[in-house]
């Protein structure tokens, strides 16, 4: 529906996603502690300290707001078309995008951490939707492939209209006015521990990041494929994801502890009578955030602590530039890319001309209810105040 699309005119857009409870949660009778209050807000219960009789009688509803609310019963298509659908016109205008799939990490150790075993069987402790959000499943594709496929059709119909403009046959072509072109090439690299590698090549290496005056940073060594189709693209995602980072140590899932970046870099070439070109660069991001944890929950030793804090780092990272980006106080606030892989990397696609959405997704399970908050705070001081 209209009413539930993100106004990208205004500043950068947060939209927020349910999740439906799955059906081992159903079975499981978990309560859930958020009620949808309308298009664009909702209603979180603290159940927090429902033991607590000195708390008894306090008000325990919090209402939250943002540019788009979806609830359980909305469906990958909607979501793709009110939060992502109309950056693709931008990415083909030669401007920057990026669109982000945030939310907390949940693991089954952190149920055992707080003790929450006897509520909870932690076989069944499931993410936020993140992934289901950005990548989908076969039946139901996500944003990443809706995208791709919605790009591709659009450049499909832009030579469509030039060609109905100039000239239907190429070898007279030449004569007409202009002529347009399009090449897509994408990248898909994971950042884990503040280490980027590559997973299209599968090299396990590390690559390094190079600021570049003309071009951003970039990224140095890594594959970039073109694609023609998005059944290309799909191809891609499904081969880099076999090559993300694993761990051995069981429910602690590498995967959701790294950052999933993939870009897609447009070229629009413009050929004039003279056989001249102008091209336009777009760019767009779409990026599975590693599960945000809070520093003071993570009582991991070694190298989960490691983990931990670097993840923080570039969450906390982006979260600041977005916050510093959408300061309209007047002065303009000093956003520092710096502090971390993520926000070097898209450094030349936050701010500015840039499009920005981010998808904030929660479960509605009562257990979840710290994480939740914690996703709803983060969403909300990345939302523009
Ligand atoms: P995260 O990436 O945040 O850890 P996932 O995307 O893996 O979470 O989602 C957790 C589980 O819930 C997965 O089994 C996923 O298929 C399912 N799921 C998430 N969101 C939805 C949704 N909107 N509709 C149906 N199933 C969903
Ligand atoms: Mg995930």
């Amino acid at each position: 529906p209209k009413s539930n699309a993100v106004d990208h005119f205004g500043k950068d857009a947060v939209a927020l996603r349910i999740r439906p409870l799955s059906s081992k949660e159903v079975k499981e009778n978990v309560s859930a502690a958020i009620k949808i209050a309308g298009k664009k807000s909702l209603v979180v219960t603290d159940f927090s300290d429902a033991q607590d009789p000195l708390r008894q009688d306090r008000p325990r509803e919090k209402l939250y707001e943002f540019d788009a609310v979806y609830p359980e019963t909305a469906s990958q298509v909607q979501v793709f078309e009110g939060t992502t659908k109309t950056l693709v016109d931008y990415v083909l205008q030669g401007f920057n995008t990026t669109v982000f799939a945030y939310g907390y990490l949940s693991t089954a150790w952190r149920v055992k951490e707080l003790n929450l075993t006897r509520f909870y069987n932690t076989s069944s402790a499931t993410g936020a939707g993140k992934t289901y959000t950005m990548q989908g499943t076969p039946e139901n594709p996500g944003i990443m492939p809706q995208t791709l496929d919605h790009l591709f059709q659009q450049i499909k119909k832009a030579s469509r209209i030039q060609t109905s403009h100039g000239n239907a046959n190429p070898q007279q072509n030449a004569t007409s006015a202009t002529s347009q072109s399009y090449k897509v090439t994408l990248s898909y690299l994971e950042i884990y521990n503040e280490n980027i590698r590559d997973l299209l090549s599968g090299r396990p290496d590390y690559l390094e990041l190079w600021e570049d005056r003309l071009r951003g940073n970039v990224v140095s060594g890594i594959e970039r494929v073109e694609a023609k189709t998005a059944a290309d693209v799909l191809d891609w995602l499904e081969k880099g994801n076999l090559n993300r980072t694993q761990e051995a140590t069981g429910a602690n899932e590498a995967s959701s502890r790294s950052h999933a970046v993939l870009q897609v870099f447009v070229v629009k070439r413009t050929c004039n009578k003279k056989g001249q070109y102008t091209e336009q660069n777009g760019k767009l991001s779409m990026i599975d955030l590693a599960g945000s944890e809070r520093a003071a929950d993570t009582k991991n030793r070694g190298m989960r602590m490691i983990e931990g804090a670097s993840i923080n780092r570039s969450l906390l990272a982006l979260g600041n530039c977005i916050n510093a980006l959408s300061d309209d106080s007047g002065g303009g606030k000093y956003v520092n890319y710096r502090d971390s892989k993520l926000t070097r990397l898209l450094k030349d696609s936050l701010g500015g001309n840039c499009k920005t959405v981010m998808i904030a997704n929660i479960s509605p399970v009562a257990l979840n209810f710290e994480e939740t908050l914690n996703t709803l705070k983060y969403a909300s001081r990345t939302r523009a105040i």
